[in-house]
């Protein structure tokens, strides 16, 4: 796949209108107040905004919000994202009615440089999911004759929805800031890596981690494995894991790549067993091919870490997917801390993709000290599959 796309510094658009994709996709208070929980997307998409802005563009910004399935649900309208949108940017958000409807086209065709529209929700309509192309090119047509399409919602880009990559067949269509980073940093990585390139893969499944197992083992000098995938290939070694995670399907898989990759792969030698998957349960450290009848290995042992700790401070690149443990829970968090402690004094080009484990290593306070956190959890982990990205390959090349 090419990653070398065009982005917004690479095209005009003084005096254009720009359809500008983001990820509003916002939390929002359960209780249906309309509260956003935590804006760091509507932070996120900021630089791009502001730079259309300035560029002289009239931007029409538009977002999914969860999953309204084509129906009007009130709950989750784009409005909260307007007001949060405004008082960021220090300006005037309009808010369409609708998405290409008479208020939004109205509301378009009237907008001027450095003016910023808010469509309402894209989900609201079923066209956006099923990318029909009717609704892709009523997106496309209120960026009028000379618009453009910015993309800069990396989390959406693995899908092909009408916003994503369908109505980049009515407009010019080129990358904002967001995406730019993305595919500059992680697709870098898996092109031309700085060596040695040291993935480190963990989380709960295998069966969710197939395909970057064996992306990676081509690619990477060396590949960890971590969390409760581990178990798996700890039963395909032979040994014993209690009530640990296993995907008894997948011991196969486990076995064809240990052989597949030789002594580039590293499992945990040492476990921390819980009698019971709770924040308090009693912990004891064994062997992870013989953990006792009744425990569960909920992170990796200490000789484990300082294996993998050892393993990162030499690395050119590393690429960060899936915690080492259950982070969750406090007791249970030393091993993802101490990968991500001895990531954050690399020298290394340091990249985590996945929403949990960019949800650890923020709650673990190391958030600043990585090169890259990717800001899309399904999107990057099929990126680091070596999947084609429909929302990236609708993009223009350089
Ligand atoms: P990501 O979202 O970064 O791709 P995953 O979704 O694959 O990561 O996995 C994250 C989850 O894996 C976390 O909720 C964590 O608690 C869980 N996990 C890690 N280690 C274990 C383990 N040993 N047993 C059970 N769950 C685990
Ligand atoms: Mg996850």
């Amino acid at each position: 796949m090419n990653y070398n796309k065009k982005t917004v510094t690479d095209i005009d658009v003084a005096g254009k209108k720009v359809l500008l994709r983001c990820d509003f996709n916002v939390p929002m208070a359960k209780d249906g107040s309309g509260v956003i929980t935590d804006d760091k997307r509507i932070r996120a998409a900021l630089p791009t905004i502001q730079y259309l802005l300035e560029q002289g563009a009239a931007v029409i910004a538009c977002s999914h919000m969860g999953k309204p399935k084509g129906e009007w649900k009130p709950e989750l309208s784009m409005k909260p994202v307007a007001a949060r949108l405004s008082e960021l940017l220090g300006k005037d958000v309009i808010l369409a009615a609708d998405i290409v409807g008479e208020d939004a086209q109205a509301k378009a065709a009237a907008l001027k440089s450095g003016e910023l529209l808010l469509l309402e929700n894209l989900r609201y309509d079923k066209g956006e999911t099923k990318n029909n192309p009717e609704f892709a090119k009523a997106l496309a047509d209120l960026a009028g004759a000379d618009g453009v399409y910015v993309s800069d919602a990396f989390g959406t880009v693995h899908r092909a929805h009408a916003s994503t990559a369908g109505v980049a067949a009515y407009l010019p269509a080129v990358s904002g800031f967001l995406i730019q980073k993305e595919l500059e940093i992680i697709g870098g990585a898996l092109a031309a890596p700085k060596r040695p390139l040291v993935a480190i893969l963990g989380g709960s499944k295998v069966s969710s981690k197939i395909g970057v197992i064996n992306n990676l083992l081509e690619i990477a000098d060396k590949v960890i494995i971590g969390g409760g995938m581990a178990y798996t290939f700890a039963v395909a070694q032979g040994g014993e894991v209690g009530d640990s995670l296993l995907e008894k399907d997948w011991i196969d898989y486990a076995k064809e790549m240990m052989a597949k990759a030789g002594d580039k792969l590293m499992l945990p030698t040492d476990t921390v067993a819980a009698n019971a998957f709770a924040p308090d349960a009693d912990a004891q450290v064994v062997a992870t091919t013989a953990i006792p009848a009744g425990w569960q290995g909920l992170d990796i042992g200490p000789e484990t870490t300082k294996a993998y700790c050892d393993a990162v401070s030499g690395a050119g690149t590393v690429i960060w997917n899936g915690p080492m443990g259950v982070f969750e829970f406090d007791k249970f968090a030393v091993g993802t801390k101490a990968v991500a402690e001895a990531l954050s004094n690399t020298d290394a080009i340091t990249i985590i993709g996945g929403g949990d484990s960019a949800a650890a290593v923020q709650q673990l306070g190391y958030a600043d000290k990585m090169t890259h956190i990717s800001t899309g959890g399904g999107a990057s982990l099929e990126f680091m599959e070596g999947k084609e990205l429909p929302g990236v390959a609708a993009l223009l090349d350089k």
